[in-house]
């Protein structure tokens, strides 16, 4: 065998890390980066929150796991919680996103089979989105990088274009069950969904009986500065998948519905050994209780115009290198003139970790939670990144 005993599927960068403290992480040298990738918008409250750090060791010390064959307290708060903090009635807790979007998916197909069309069963998805890498996901995702290989793709997924979302009621068919779409896409490069366009969105599936699915796995919980990205649209899904931010780093997903929505969703129709687990409910329960703070949301705005402020001056000053800044909150996408991922590994050398998205865009995803100091030592680093490869390109040209 040669090198690793790992399946090769990784790109990794040559980097690993023995601690990490809020928005910080340490190698086993002691060299210290600053996390804006944020395991990719997962670590919504940075690394080794003192909350969430003892939510999960004073579980870890009762009950890790109990399977879904008992009541589960903790599960049933957090699904009030999320309840009553959303549009949503009811919820289906997962490990994953992809998971979560399985549900969101199955959930629409039994919704429409159990209102008497089982011939609805297709979903409408948007190039360029990424809905996870199970099969049905990638079939969802569409992307053929992610497809190759893997056989027949699944069927009932019908894809519109990202720069024809205004003509989507043009692929809805007497098959149609509902529209899935990121309000934020991530994965795509940092792109929002215009709000007249979400709107839109709710309308169509209203006029032919559709159900409206947003993946909010990466722009939920706050990221945007709203709790769900769609609030600031003003319109509500009937389903919703979420995970990363919800778990703040521990494994966990969910998908939520309206009653009517998850009406077809009757006992033995789905289910899940480890989603919902204590440990893991525990932990969720924990993040809500800091992003649901009074202040917090209003916080992560105040934070993300002064970042984005700052972002936009830095543009300004290398047009070589960075095109234009997007996004909302502090889920924000560099779209470069160089590669993306030269712009990623400098940013990097500059003890700043971002994550590469599709688009040539580079992503910032700081925890929630960061300071403006250490926003300002990320402009600084972006800056002196941004010189030293202005600099080369110059000489190359
Ligand atoms: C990460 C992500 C997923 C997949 O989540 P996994 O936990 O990796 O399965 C799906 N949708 C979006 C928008 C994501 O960002």
């Amino acid at each position: 065998m040669s090198g690793s005993a790992l399946y090769n599927t990784f790109a990794r960068a040559p980097l690993s890390f023995e601690h990490g403290e809020g928005s910080w992480l340490v190698t086993p040298g002691g060299q210290r980066f600053l996390d804006f990738a944020g395991g990719i918008a997962v670590n919504s409250l940075g690394h080794g929150h003192p909350h969430l750090v003892a939510a999960l060791t004073e579980q870890a010390a009762k009950l890790w796991h109990v399977s879904n064959l008992y009541e589960i307290p903790d599960q049933s708060r957090l699904a009030d919680r999320l309840a009553e903090a959303t549009f949503a009635d009811k919820v289906f807790f997962t490990n994953s996103g992809a998971e979560a979007i399985e549900c969101a998916i199955k959930t629409a197909r039994r919704y429409q089979y159990a209102g008497g069309h089982p011939e609805r069963y297709r979903i409408i998805t948007v190039e360029g989105a990424f809905h996870g890498r199970t099969l049905a996901t990638i079939a969802a995702g569409g992307q053929p990088k992610y497809l190759e290989g893997f056989g027949p793709k699944v069927e009932g997924f019908d894809q519109i274009a990202y720069a024809d979302l205004d003509k989507i009621e043009d692929l809805v068919s007497g098959e149609t069950a509902a529209i899935l779409i990121e309000p934020v896409q991530g994965e795509g490069g940092i792109r929002p969904v215009p709000s007249s366009t979400m709107r839109k969105l709710r309308e169509i599936c209203d006029r032919h009986g559709l159900l409206l699915i947003l993946d909010e796995i990466q722009c939920g919980i706050g990221r945007t500065g709203k709790f769900f990205a769609h609030e600031w649209s003003g319109i509500e899904p009937d389903i919703m998948a979420i995970a990363k931010g919800i778990g703040g780093g521990f494994p966990m997903g969910a998908c939520l519905a309206t009653e009517e929505a998850a009406s077809g969703m009757v006992p033995g129709i789905h289910g899940t050994t480890f989603g919902g687990n204590p440990l893991a409910m525990a932990v969720g329960n924990a993040v809500l209780d800091v992003v649901l703070e009074d202040g917090f949301l209003d916080d992560v705005q105040r934070k993300a115009l002064l970042f984005k402020q700052g972002l936009a001056s830095v543009i300004d000053e290398f047009p070589s290198v960075f095109e234009e800044v997007r996004g909302e909150g502090l889920m924000l996408g560099l779209k470069c003139r160089l590669q993306n991922t030269a712009v990623n590994a400098a940013l990097r050398d500059h003890n700043l970790l971002t994550a590469p998205a599709g688009d040539n865009v580079v992503r910032l995803l700081p925890p929630l939670n960061v300071g403006d100091d250490e926003i300002r030592i990320a402009l600084d680093a972006i800056r002196a990144a941004a010189a030293g490869l202005a600099e080369k390109a110059a000489g190359a040209a």
